[in-house]
């Protein structure tokens, strides 16, 4: 089990009502945040990590318990929803103590929904457990059904394995929406495999942009970047797409297969500008919570909290949410080599 010094007992249990909500300067209702609980990954996707990381220093990584006292603090702020995300979070010790506490607020109503982004690697471990903390829906990222570039694109990571975690979690009760990153030259010649093989199973699919974040390495982005218009292009001359107008109040927007009767997802942030609607916050496993994904402006929650003093870390929050910018202005420019933003998406979790 993991330990700190910490001598306060998580906050969580007073519901949150509406002068204790987090609303942004734009008038948005902050009620979703992502957490990435650890930097590491066991593997190095080549849109995401370069091969050598340098990782964070264990002791600049938050405690499970200090994650839990920070994510029950934004629910008592009104957070409905927490994704668990990473670096892969299912490689981190004892993440279960983190799942079945956060499970309280479940309990209690506080809390809407628990859930995980994971590259599927550790499901089959642990897919019963996550059942049993309350978690309902999986997301698992699987850009492609071919054993060979899956090891390519992941450079660590085996497809059978993947495919293991998945069926356990399915039979698991775990609801389960894969997502792809749209890769030009790399899975463009898959994506209708993707629809077929997720229709046939009752998965929902997510495409999404590639994003300039992070250095990668000798990969160029915009080499792999492939607009989502031109999947959605190519996705029609197969299949009959309805648009559907369900919102999380984040980036994707949907459509509904006639054929399938599955959902696809097109996370767009390169093309489409979601912003308006944002209701989501990012925080890293070192308490930095970072107001939009596109933005490099953060706060730091780590010492407020280890202050042990609710009011100063309220405070803290209240004054990050004061910040939240109107939108993110992500680029990839010929002209500029470098990252728009320079965090990698293992940092803030996607
Ligand atoms: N390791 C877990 C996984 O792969 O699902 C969770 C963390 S990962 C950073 C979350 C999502 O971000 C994955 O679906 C991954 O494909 C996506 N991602 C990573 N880097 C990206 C980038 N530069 N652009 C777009 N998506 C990216
Ligand atoms: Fe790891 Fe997920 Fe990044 Fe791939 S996308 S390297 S699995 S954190």
């Amino acid at each position: 089990m993991a330990t700190d010094t910490a001598t306060l007992e998580p906050t969580g249990s007073t519901p949150a009502t509406g002068e204790n909500l987090l609303i942004d300067p734009y008038d948005r209702h902050v009620s979703y945040l992502r957490v990435s609980v650890t930097d590491r990954c066991d593997f190095r996707c080549v849109y995401c990590m370069s091969e050598n990381m340098t990782f964070l220093p264990k002791s600049d990584v938050l405690s499970l318990e200090e994650l839990d006292r920070l994510c029950s603090a934004f629910v008592t702020r009104g957070v409905r929803k927490l994704r668990i995300s990473g670096g892969e979070p299912l490689v981190r010790r004892d993440i279960m103590w983190l799942f079945e506490r956060l499970g309280r607020h479940l309990v209690t109503g506080a809390l809407e929904e628990l859930t995980l982004t994971t590259n599927g690697s550790q499901l089959e471990r642990y897919a019963t457990a996550l059942y049993a903390a309350g978690v309902r829906r999986v997301n698992v990222s699987i850009d492609t059904l071919d054993p060979h570039k899956f090891g390519l694109i992941t450079r660590w990571g085996k497809l059978d394995k993947v495919i293991g975690g998945i069926e356990a979690a399915a039979a698991a009760g775990l609801k389960i929406k894969i997502n792809a990153v749209a890769l030009k030259g790399v899975n463009d010649d898959e994506i209708h495999d993707l629809v077929s093989w997720c229709g046939e199973r009752g998965f929902d699919l997510t495409f999404i942009e590639v994003m300039p974040l992070g250095e990668i390495g000798g990969e160029a982005r915009l080499d792999q970047y492939w607009p989502l218009s031109m999947v959605r292009a190519e996705l029609k001359k197969q299949w009959t797409l309805n648009d559907i107008d369900d919102t999380t109040g984040g980036p994707a927007r949907y459509v509904r297969v006639a054929e399938t009767g599955g959902r696809i997802g097109f996370i767009t942030p390169m093309t489409h500008n979601f912003c308006e609607s944002c209701n989501r916050v990012r925080l890293t496993c070192t308490g930095t919570l970072y107001m939009c994904l596109g933005q490099e402006d953060a706060a730091d929650l780590r010492a407020p909290l280890r202050e042990n003093d609710e009011p100063l870390l309220m405070n803290a929050i209240d004054e990050a949410i004061g910040r939240k910018p109107k939108g993110h202005d992500f680029i990839i420019d010929r002209r500029r080599a470098s990252p728009s933003v320079s965090r990698h998406m293992s940092v803030t979790g996607g």
